[in-house]
């Protein structure tokens, strides 16, 4: 993008631009994908388009269920008019089934079924490699008060249910997440960053296949044909003609 709009802030795989009104941002999803804390990166053509597609739907959903998002629309592919948050640094992950990172540092069953979900949060920060956090060190660090960590897993819970019952219908087994919150001019916690198959677990219901960035994880040479699959799974015919997929 973006003109010559300025830049406020690069992610591994967004840029987020100012725009003329000071309350919204335009955030841009780009092709680039990393892993490993960034020691695996590839650019892979059309996976910003998808994303941003996605999410879009995603965060429709959700609005739709109450959840107050960050999003407000879609100005082109790879392109998101969104609310300008004031970001938390946490990585906030929720898990309906034992796999990832939790099965290196924890005696889960494989592939365990976790009723009620779990609810991780991380602190987001490079430096430190994003480590688990519980709430007393969050609040130690001026992160978020007991309150506010008590309202984000509030949501994240009612987002668990929401996208699980929604993916469910398209096929797709919701694993885990990461999610990121921030706070809008009033102070209201809201959802922002993007829920795209780089931040998501999404299984095939039925063959359990991964349709996600675990393909580039694991090294798979299909990762763009899984992005576009599961593009084609989530948003509906009107907007695939819309957006001309
Ligand atoms: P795990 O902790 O098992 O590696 O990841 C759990 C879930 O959170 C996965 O869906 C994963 O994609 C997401 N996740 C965790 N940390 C990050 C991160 O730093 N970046 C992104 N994009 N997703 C993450």
């Amino acid at each position: 993008m973006s003109d010559s709009k300025k830049l406020i802030y690069a992610g591994k795989a967004k840029d987020v631009f100012e725009t003329e009104n000071s309350d919204e941002v335009i955030v841009d999803f780009r092709d680039d994908i990393t892993a490993g804390d960034g020691a695996k990166k590839d650019n892979l053509q059309g996976k910003g388009h998808c994303n941003s597609l996605i999410s879009s739907k995603l965060f429709e959903v959700l609005e739709e269920n109450n959840i107050n998002t960050q999003y407000i629309k879609l100005i082109k592919t790879g392109s998101m008019l969104s609310k300008k948050l004031d970001m938390i640094p946490l990585e906030v992950i929720a898990r309906n089934i034992a796999t990832g990172s939790l099965l290196k540092r924890f005696p889960f069953e494989k592939n365990q079924k976790l009723d009620p979900p779990i609810i991780q949060m991380d602190y987001k920060n490079d430096e430190y490699h994003d480590p688990m956090l519980n709430d007393e060190i969050s609040i130690a660090l001026g992160i978020a008060t007991q309150k506010e960590l008590d309202e984000i897993k509030k949501i994240t819970l009612k987002i668990n249910e929401v996208l699980s019952k929604f993916l469910k219908e398209k096929g797709i087994l919701l694993v885990d997440f990461k999610l990121e919150f921030g706070k809008d001019k009033d102070g209201n916690i809201v959802l922002g960053d993007e829920i795209s198959p780089d931040t998501c677990r999404y299984w095939d219901i039925n063959t359990l296949e991964t349709l996600d960035k675990d393909s580039f994880r694991q090294g798979q040479e299909n990762v763009m044909d899984i992005y576009e699959q599961v593009c084609g799974m989530i948003v509906d015919e009107e907007d695939a003609k819309r957006w001309k997929i």
